[in-house]
């Protein structure tokens, strides 16, 4: 999972971009980084690890101020699920030479990217996206350095998911959703005016309510003046990634149509059915728990109350580094010892993955004087890894991969009992019919490839 977005129009682009990137903060939390191409045809990217705030520091309270050469570019934030963090390829990476030019800022995983490397001689292999970026270039080379037609037929070399933005020297910016259509992306093209962001959040803040989700196998490509749209040949059953309802997406973001906000309260309302706790009161774990914690209270009928203060200068636990995940799960929350003490709490969560967070923070509410603490979890048991854009590849980090049932998982938490919501309560909080959910299931969603072939083929750093 990281964030894409990018701007062409009459605004100043670099702090549009930066602008679009802030709102997409919490999609990736390593890196932030953009291209800008200008209209004689020259690439120039600024990128570096830290936030936003951190690589842009000196550009967030410039006043904009246009350039009438600039084309527009490309941004993106970065939540490495291939080459580690410490050997992260930050990004918008670029590529060519003289001739021909591109940047590539990519969302999701390519699960072959060795095997890639290999059959097309692609000498540094440090992670998935520069084996992306390399295969799509010398794709558009021998395609009349065309990336339209380059991303057309990508869907044939790649196992994995990606929604991607390139940046040509042209100057031509072209984006595309992969044919299963996990990631979200989305565009507003008012006037002379295109902008794309991973989520649509993300384009309704910037006051940009007039969007469009790209459909799952769509390319756009916007040359300054006209855009068009175009597909690939490649045709698979649709299957977006129901963990941006879970947990990724912004509640105010809308992902196939589909409120994230109100999926994850349907999904609240469906646990409290599939998994009633005898409790005083529904406490939220903050802040991807909350709306389900709302539909949970309203279903069961049992009050619902802030508990738990979340600190949100920490960062999101579940994309940071590994080397500080614990850290952050100590300093993240806080604790309210009067809405905590004596009660019989339902802790409501969105997911539990590797569990490290969640068994801190029962532990907290028992020494904040909660009388019980009985789980429950909006989504089901998070079982097996992901290849399509979710930093979580072997099953041996998922704590309900490695307990032999559910009352190994309540007790290794420390809590008084454990709920989760089932698959069929989750596409029905969702409400489409064709999504992926493999992390709970194991069916993943490529035709002939099982979950022992997709472990064998990503190399994990
Ligand atoms: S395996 Fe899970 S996290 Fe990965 S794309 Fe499918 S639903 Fe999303």
């Amino acid at each position: 999972m990281c964030g894409i977005a990018g701007y062409i129009g009459s605004s100043d682009a670099v702090s549009m971009i930066i602008s679009l990137l802030l709102e997409l903060q919490h999609r990736g939390q390593e890196a932030s980084g953009l291209a800008i191409a200008l209209n004689r045809g020259s690439i120039s990217v600024i990128h570096s690890k830290g936030l936003i705030s951190d690589v842009f520091n000196g550009k967030l309270n410039d006043e904009p101020s246009r350039d009438n050469n600039v084309f527009g570019g490309i941004g993106h934030v970065r939540y490495s699920t291939s080459g580690g963090y410490m050997n992260s390829e930050v990004q918008p990476i670029v590529l060519g030479d003289n001739n021909f030019k591109i940047a590539i800022a990519f969302n999701g995983t390519i699960a072959n990217y060795d095997s890639l490397a290999k059959e097309f001689d692609i000498k540094r292999v440090s992670c998935d996206t520069i084996v992306l970026a390399e295969l799509i270039y010398r794709l558009a080379r021998e395609a009349g350095n065309d990336v339209v037609e380059a991303l057309k037929i990508l869907p044939n070399y790649v196992v994995g998911g990606y929604s991607i933005a390139i940046l040509t020297s042209e100057p031509r910016v072209a984006i595309a959703r992969d044919p299963y259509g996990f990631r979200p992306l989305a565009i507003s093209y008012i006037g002379e005016e295109f902008l794309f962001s991973s989520e649509t959040a993300a384009l309704e803040t910037l006051g940009f309510s007039s969007w469009k989700e790209v459909l799952p196998g769509e390319i756009i490509s916007f040359n300054g003046s006209s855009l068009e749209s175009t597909k690939t040949s490649v045709s698979v059953p649709i299957s977006p990634c129901v963990f941006e309802y879970v947990y990724f997406s912004r509640p105010d973001s809308v992902f196939n149509g589909v409120s994230v906000y109100i999926a994850r309260v349907k999904m609240g309302e469906e646990l409290a059915s599939k998994a009633p706790a005898n409790c005083d009161i529904v406490i939220p774990v903050p802040d991807s728990g909350r709306a389900a914690a709302i539909g949970f209270s309203r279903a069961s009928g049992k009050p619902i109350d802030e508990g738990i203060y979340a600190n949100k200068y920490v960062g999101r636990g579940f994309i940071a580094p590994p080397m500080i995940r614990d850290t952050i799960s100590k300093l993240k929350y806080g604790f309210v010892k009067s809405i905590i003490s004596g009660r019989k709490i339902a802790l409501v969560d969105d997911s539990i993955v590797r569990g490290t967070t969640l068994k801190s923070i029962i532990k907290r509410l028992k020494h904040a004087g909660a009388k019980e603490v009985h789980v429950r979890v909006a989504s089901p048991p998070f079982k097996y890894p992901c290849f399509m854009g979710v930093d979580v590849t072997s099953r041996e980090e998922l704590l309900a991969w490695r307990m032999a049932s559910i009352d190994d998982i309540a007790r290794s938490l420390e809590a008084d009992s454990i709920g989760y919501n089932t698959v069929e309560g989750l596409r029905k909080a969702v409400g489409i019919p064709s999504i992926c959910s493999a992390c709970f299931t194991g069916l993943y969603p490529f035709q002939g490839i099982d979950i022992e072939d997709l472990e064998n083929m990503f190399i994990r750093w």
